[in-house]
Parts: structure tokens; C-alpha cells; sequence
């Protein structure tokens, strides 16, 4: 269990955190029209006239948003409802040309799930964790205003009006900032792993309202706040971290939580109160009449598992049992869809496990470091990378002049095989030019050779490092030592 705790004047504190998080699902077109989806397009330009809303339109269902849905909650080990309904969510705003938002209260489409957030000594989570997922269920976005395009009015962009959100909703299960960063973060690697959704919080793609209560360790939860569209891991984090602290003052000071909804500002890192918060009832929540309840048969479920790739932590585990990988080697591989299958490409086309996680790790990710580039930009690919390891394994390059090799290549995208045969690169294990050299280093060294003879033998290193330096650094490193301590003991 993570410790983390406030410590008030009058003792401490317990934090608990619940994530409602909206992510935005991935498909062509809306969740109940036929307009395109794409992000950034022009204003205006993506609106159908069910999504303005224009009197007499009625909402299709698009069986893409409804798998991806359903496919998601297969992945979080979540009860798929073979029958859920759609609900109207009835509220005033300029985004929302209806009137009201098509979501789903009463009988959601995914029920009781589970998220397994890693250990994380550093973060301060000592061990695994499974934050309970309540329910994930289906609903409309609403539009966006603008209100920076005019000194006096505001605009409304519709284009996001009508595309499909699914709303995965936590248990309060969560006890520190930390666990719920890794939270949001697992959740957006799953997403990502199983296609439903990009996990661009940038974008908006997804994003979190946050809800925080603190307690006395032991006794009932307390009064929350909800920080609402929270849109980045590090605002989820710092919100929780404000808001616990802004709670225990409260409290402490004798003052009570008040239920609200609050707003978080990055530039000052706090929140602040927007509105009280609705209840359910507020809403006049009733069954869309325009829609037929959503029956799904088992088959379609069966299509939704069988479609799903193997998921982060199976992957991790197989990573670790079969191939051999390190533990920390795998959490790392496997955190990222994009990272799994960029490496898993490289296994593809030929490369031992072990010795290829150990470059992506190390020299892989040194240069995409020091470029300023993720996987998707790698300027080396998968193919070229393999190359690069089997020249290693076959004793062609030694791990100095594969490191060369490597440099040339992110300079030039040239293969391996080429670089080496044009720049000569090639290790050597000629035993007859190595003992030449060796030869030739042991005489113009002779003192250091009679202090070596007389228990120096650190000074071995020494007689390496010139071999090496007078070889270009293409001699091979083991018959180089072979070959001097036959020299020296002679
Ligand atoms: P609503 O529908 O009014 O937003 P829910 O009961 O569905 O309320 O809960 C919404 C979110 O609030 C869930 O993620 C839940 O885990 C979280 N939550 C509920 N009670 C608490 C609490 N006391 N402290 C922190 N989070 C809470
Ligand atoms: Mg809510």
C-alpha cells in the first residue's frame, strides 16, 4: 500500500482520488451521423444536420463507436451488458445545439472492470495496484466556443459536436497523485494498444475530471470536489496535490468540503470553484425516444475479443518468461504500443531477444534522446536495426564499431552491410597483423612490460587500449586479449 499522507497541524491525512476519464473514440465518423471526425479540419466544416440539430433529424447508431467500446472493456476485463440504453442529458449551452447530450446513466454499455497500475519504487507505489473501473459507458461530445476570435462575441465550433466519447469511470481506489499518474497512464497505454482511442491529451483526445476527497486514515470517505477536463498527467497530478492540501486547510480550520465543481489553472497550478455540482436529478434524465435499446449478441462480443492484440502486461510478462528480458528491459518495451511493435519487428527480422533489448534500451533511446525524436520518427528502422545486431552477433563488429556503425547510420540512413564495406569498418581477427602490432607495443614499452612481469597487472588494460588504438579500433577485443597474454606471459 502506497503511505502517501498530508501532514496537518492536527495530524494526517489520507487523499482519495476517483478518475472520470473521457476519451474520445477512434472511428470515421460520429457517434450518431455520418460527419467526419478528423481533428483539426476547419471550423464548421464537419457538421451533419443531426449534429446542429435541425428539427425532424434522427441519430443512427455507428456500430464502429459501439465496438471500439466494447472492445475496450474487454481489455480491462470488464462485463460487456448484452443490453444497455441510451439516455437524454438534458442541460442549456451554446455548444450543444440539442438541447441535450445522448449519454448513458441507468444501464451503461461496460460494467465492473479493472486497471493494474505497475510498482514504482521512485513514485512511491512499492507495489502493483488494481484500481477498480465502475463502468464505462457511451456519449456524445458537445462543440467547443471560442472566445478569443472577436473583442465582444464568441464563436462556436460544431465539428466536435456528436463524435463519440466513452466515459471510463474509476473507483475511488486511488491514494496518492502518483498512483493516479500511473493510472492515467496505463489507461492511455491500453487505449492505445487496443486502437479505441489515440490518448492524445493534447488534442483533447482524452482527458480527466478529477475527484478528490481526503479523510482521516481509517474512517468514511469525505466530501469531493470534481476539477473537470484536466488534459494532461502532470495537471491530474498537480490538481490532486493542490486540492488535497486546499481540503486539509479547510478542514483543519473548521470549515467543511462543499461538493462543487472546480476548475484547474496551469499557470498558477490551482483550482478554483466554477459551479456547485449538479445532481443526477438536475439533469431530467430520461430514455432517448429516438433511440432503440442497444442488444448486442455474443458472437459480436466474440469478434470484439478475438480482434483485441495481445494487451501491455501480457506482453510484459511474455517478454520476461520467454524471450528472456529483464524486467525493467520489459516494462520499458512494453509501456508503448508503438515501442512494442517497433522492437518486436526488429525480433522479426532475425535479432536475438535479449541482445536487441539491450541496444534499444542503451543506444537506441541515447540517440533518439539526444535527436529529440520518439519511435515513430526513429531515422534507423526496425530492418536496419536487426542488420546492425547480426553483424554484432557474427563477430564482424566489435561493440566499439558498432556503436560507429550506428552513428553513420542515423547520419546517413545507409545500411550497415554498406557502411562497413565502404569505410572498411569490419572487425579484424587476424591473428598475424594483431601479433605484429602487439610486437611492436611490447618494444617500445619494455619498462611497462617489466613492471607488468613484476605484478602490475592493471597495466594489462594499458597494453589493450594501444593494441586497440594502433588497430583503428577494428581489432577483436577477445582475440586482442588472447593474444597479448600469451605475448606477455611468454
Ligand atoms: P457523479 O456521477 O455525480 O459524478 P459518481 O458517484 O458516479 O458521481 O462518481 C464519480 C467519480 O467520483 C468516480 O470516479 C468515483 O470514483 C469518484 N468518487 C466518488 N466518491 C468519491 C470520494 N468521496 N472521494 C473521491 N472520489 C470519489
Ligand atoms: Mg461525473
Amino acid at each position: 500500500m502506497s503511505n502517501y499522507r498530508i501532514q496537518g497541524a492536527t495530524g494526517d491525512w489520507e487523499v482519495v482520488i476517483g478518475l472520470e476519464v473521457h476519451a474520445q473514440v477512434v472511428s470515421n465518423s460520429k457517434l450518431f451521423s455520418g460527419a467526419a471526425t478528423a481533428f483539426g479540419a476547419e471550423q464548421n466544416s464537419q457538421v451533419s444536420l443531426v449534429d446542429a440539430a435541425m428539427p425532424g433529424m434522427l441519430p443512427v447508431l455507428n456500430g464502429e463507436c459501439i465496438r471500439q467500446a466494447v472492445r475496450t472493456g474487454l481489455a480491462i476485463n470488464a462485463e460487456i451488458n448484452r443490453w444497455s440504453r441510451f439516455d437524454r442529458k438534458n442541460y442549456f449551452y451554446a455548444d450543444l445545439p440539442q438541447g441535450y447530450q445522448i449519454s448513458q446513466l441507468y444501464h451503461p454499455l461496460v460494467g465492473e472492470g479493472t486497471i493494474l497500475i505497475d510498482a514504482d519504487e521512485k513514485a512511491g507505489i512499492p507495489e502493483a495496484k488494481h484500481i477498480g473501473v465502475e463502468r464505462i459507458h457511451v456519449e456524445q461530445d458537445a462543440g467547443k466556443l471560442m472566445h478569443d476570435q472577436h473583442p465582444t462575441m464568441s464563436y462556436v465550433d460544431l465539428n466536435r459536436c456528436g463524435v463519440a466519447l466513452m466515459e471510463i469511470v474509476s473507483r475511488p481506489d486511488m491514494r496518492s497523485p502518483a498512483e493516479a499518474g500511473a493510472y492515467v497512464r496505463k489507461l492511455r497505454a491500453l487505449l492505445r494498444y487496443v486502437g479505441s482511442c489515440d490518448g492524445n491529451m493534447e488534442e483533447g483526445s482524452m482527458r480527466a475530471d478529477v475527484n478528490v476527497s481526503v479523510r482521516r486514515p481509517g474512517e468514511e470517505f469525505g466530501t469531493r470536489t470534481e476539477t473537470k477536463n484536466v488534459n494532461s498527467v502532470r495537471f491530474v497530478m498537480a490538481t490532486i496535490e493542490h486540492e488535497a492540501n486546499r481540503q486539509v486547510d479547510v478542514l483543519e480550520a473548521g470549515g467543511k468540503i462543499v461538493q462543487e465543481t472546480r476548475l484547474f489553472d496551469p499557470d498558477s497550478g490551482t483550482t478554483r470553484s466554477m459551479r456547485s455540482k449538479e445532481d443526477a436529478h438536475d439533469y431530467r434524465y430520461f430514455p432517448d425516444p429516438d433511440l432503440l435499446p442497444l442488444v448486442l449478441t455474443e458472437e459480436f462480443i466474440e469478434e470484439c475479443r478475438a480482434s483485441l492484440p495481445e494487451l501491455p502486461d501480457a506482453k510484459r510478462a511474455r517478454y520476461i518468461e520467454q524471450l528472456g528480458i529483464s524486467a525493467y528491459n520489459a516494462d520499458v518495451l512494453t509501456a508503448e504500443a508503438e515501442m512494442a511493435r517497433w522492437f518486436e519487428k526488429v525480433l522479426d527480422n532475425g535479432a536475438e531477444p535479449k541482445q536487441a533489448s539491450n541496444w534499444v534500451m542503451s543506444e537506441l533511446f541515447g540517440a533518439l534522446n539526444r535527436l529529440g525524436k520518439g519511435i515513430a520518427d526513429s531515422p534507423v528502422s526496425p530492418p536496419q536495426a536487426a542488420e546492425l545486431l547480426a553483424l554484432v552477433a557474427d563477430g564482424t563488429l566489435s561493440g566499439t564499431l558498432s556503436k560507429q556503425v550506428f552513428e553513420i547510420m542515423l547520419d546517413t540512413g545507409d545500411s550497415p552491410a554498406k557502411i562497413v564495406e565502404e569505410r572498411g569498418l569490419k572487425q579484424t581477427s587476424d591473428t598475424g597483423a594483431i601479433d605484429a602490432v602487439i610486437a611492436d607495443i611490447l618494444g617500445n614499452n619494455a619498462d611497462k612490460v617489466a613492471q607488468y612481469k613484476d605484478g602490475k597487472e592493471a597495466l594489462f588494460g594499458f597494453f589493450v587500449g594501444q593494441t586497440m588504438k594502433a588497430m583503428g579500433g577494428k581489432a577483436n577485443p577477445q582475440v586482442v586479449n588472447e593474444l597479448l597474454k600469451k605475448a606477455l606471459n611468454a
